[in-house]
């Protein structure tokens, strides 16, 4: 029986596993992709893991999986369909086309995903004038026009994070009243370089080869308006990658496992890291910390 399996090979699977290894458990990644780095590897340049200036997504997940296998970890294409409890408080990890695995404890780093519009032109601009992070891509955006999409509390703090760099931002939201906490509206609406256009649905993103314009329709008239803009940031929120947490590990309304920085949750045995866990920064330095934390909490439940 292994004394942990981690799920997910992110930045807080990879980064758990370097602390398994130094730890010398007896343990395995699964990977349901064929590589490594989770949402990190779309990103364009990652610029805010420090150490690791102007280096792009791609290549900081192989250099995180590297550094991981250099160390010992055993990284194997595996998806997961169900976690089982069994009797003994062990887990019987049920894997598609192979056999179960059974482990003391786990580790589960499946993150989230941001939501994306669905419109003509999100996905073909997507790092080229698309971004979901605003404190990752924002400071690409110096002196230009930037627009975001959304209504609640991260939409209004990238607009916050954005006034101070960009000549203008534009918060698009589709209702006239905004989800997100009134002092952060206030701050807001106090700027002069932010401009709030309500009830406005995004229709389309054009462009080049990098994005020029982003197409709204005003809900109260009807009428189709063109923003000429250089980055679209889009904050309508997150959807956790939450497919394997069972039924007897809690999660909050949106879904995310209730666990702090410690990864212990409700089952005990059971650990979360990195943004599949309630937090309220989810980036690559606070997701591979929960890696090294989930580690500490399984060798301190191990131990007990
Ligand atoms: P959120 O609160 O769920 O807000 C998502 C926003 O996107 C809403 O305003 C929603 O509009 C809009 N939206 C959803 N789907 C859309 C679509 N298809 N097209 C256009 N707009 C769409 O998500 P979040 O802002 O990421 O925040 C998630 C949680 O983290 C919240 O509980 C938030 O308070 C918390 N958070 C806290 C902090 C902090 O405390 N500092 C910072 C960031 C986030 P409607 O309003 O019309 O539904």
């Amino acid at each position: 029986m292994l004394d942990t399996v981690i799920i997910g090979s992110g930045p807080a699977g990879l980064g758990a596993a370097i602390y398994a290894s130094r730890a010398a458990l007896d343990y395995v990644v699964l990977e349901k992709a064929g590589y490594s780095g989770g949402q990190i590897v779309t990103t364009n340049d990652l610029d805010n893991y420090p150490g690791m200036p102007n280096i792009d997504g791609a290549s900081f997940s192989m250099a995180l999986q590297e550094h991981a296998e250099k160390l010992g970890a055993v990284i194997k294409e595996a998806t997961v369909t169900a976690i089982e409890r069994n009797d003994d408080k062990s887990f019987t990890l049920k894997i598609d086309g192979q056999d179960d695995i059974i482990t003391k404890t786990v580790i589960l780093a499946t993150g989230a995903n941001p939501r994306t519009l669905n419109i003509p032109g999100e996905a073909q601009f997507l790092s080229h004038g698309v971004y979901y992070c605003a404190t990752c891509d924002g400071m690409f955006f110096r002196d230009k026009v930037t627009a975001v999409i959304g209504g609640g509390n991260t939409a209004l703090e990238d607009v916050l994070f954005l006034a101070k760099i960009c000549k203008k931002v534009y918060l698009i939201h589709r209702r006239d009243e905004l989800r997100g906490d009134k002092h952060s509206q206030e701050k807001i609406f106090a700027l002069p370089n932010v401009e709030f256009v309500p009830s406005a649905v995004p229709k389309s993103i054009k462009g080049d080869k990098k994005v020029t314009t982003l197409e709204i329709e005003l809900q109260k008239t009807g009428e189709t308006k063109e923003i000429a803009v250089d980055g679209i940031f889009v904050a309508v929120g997150m959807i956790p990658n939450n497919k394997l947490v069972p039924d007897f590990v809690a999660t909050d309304k949106a879904g995310y496992v209730i666990a702090d920085e410690t990864g212990v949750t409700n089952t005990a045995g059971f650990f979360v890291a990195g943004d599949l866990r309630t937090k309220a920064l989810r980036q690559v330095i606070t997701a591979a910390s929960d890696g090294a934390n989930a580690i500490k909490s399984v060798t301190d439940y191990l131990n007990a």
